[in-house]
């Protein structure tokens, strides 16, 4: 953990930020299995348990500064094993959120700004991001077993719509195909929507509830809109 003169400044000036939040991580009994259980554990220094009892002990501004809140995964290992249900992955967006967002490390706060601007991190337009998708279809289709495919981009009453990550549209196309086959060949009824159509929820990773709320709102909106039964979300 850091604790530069500046960073100590910060626990006095903050130092009941994290307290109501979640009551029962005043309960932590320092067991340590989250650290056991914890995959990043290590990493600079990282600790779940020594987060837990930061924010318990009101040193949350010390948390808010540092780099560990942005090494967690949020994959919830820790609470799983948790005997008392502590729920580190929720504190740790809670810190997240409370950082400026314009010190929010890497992309992920730009990337939702232009998720919220567009519907997609990257900023894609519509007729670039059809034009992929069709592209990536076109190959598929000159595999053997596959002539006939198609991508059903925004059809109404599908069985199932699926989410897009913006890095399958970008840089990873061949795991589009992945996903379109096992459909394919399971006779699933399936489809893309046109518009809105990111799986990458940086408001959930940002702790930015309000940005996570707006981007889980279009997603209901698009199987609303398409009259879909079901969602694959796989992000
Ligand atoms: S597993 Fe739960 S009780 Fe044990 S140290 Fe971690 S947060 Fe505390
Ligand atoms: S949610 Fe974060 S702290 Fe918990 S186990 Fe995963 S990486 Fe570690």
């Amino acid at each position: 953990m850091n604790t530069s003169p500046e960073i100590i400044e910060l626990d006095r000036l903050d130092s009941d930020c994290c307290r109501d939040w979640f009551f029962d991580q005043a309960f932590c009994l320092t067991c340590g299995l989250c650290s056991s259980a914890c995959p990043v554990a290590g990493v600079d220094g990282f600790d779940p348990r020594m987060l837990v009892r930061l924010v318990s002990l009101g040193q949350s501004g010390a948390t808010v500064a540092s780099r560990w809140p942005w090494i967690c995964t949020m994959c919830a290992k820790c609470e799983a094993v948790c005997p008392l249900g502590i729920a580190i992955p929720d504190i740790v967006r809670r810190v997240r959120g409370l950082r400026d967002r314009d010190a929010v490390p890497g992309i992920i706060h730009k990337g939702l700004t232009m998720a919220i601007k567009t519907g997609n991190n990257l900023g894609l337009p519509e007729e670039d991001f059809v034009f992929i998708l069709e592209d990536v279809a076109a190959e598929i289709a000159e595999e053997p077993g596959f002539e006939d495919f198609k991508v059903p981009i925004d059809k109404p009453g599908a069985n199932l719509m699926a989410t897009v990550h913006n890095k399958l549209v970008n840089t990873h196309t061949e795991d589009l195909k992945h996903w379109w086959k096992i459909f394919h060949a399971a006779g699933e009824d399936w489809t893309v929507p046109v518009e809105n159509w990111e799986g990458t929820n940086w408001g959930f990773f940002t702790g930015d509830d309000e940005g996570m709320r707006t981007l889980v709102g279009r997603v209901a909106a698009n199987m609303e809109r398409l009259q879909v039964n079901s969602l694959l979300w796989p992000e």
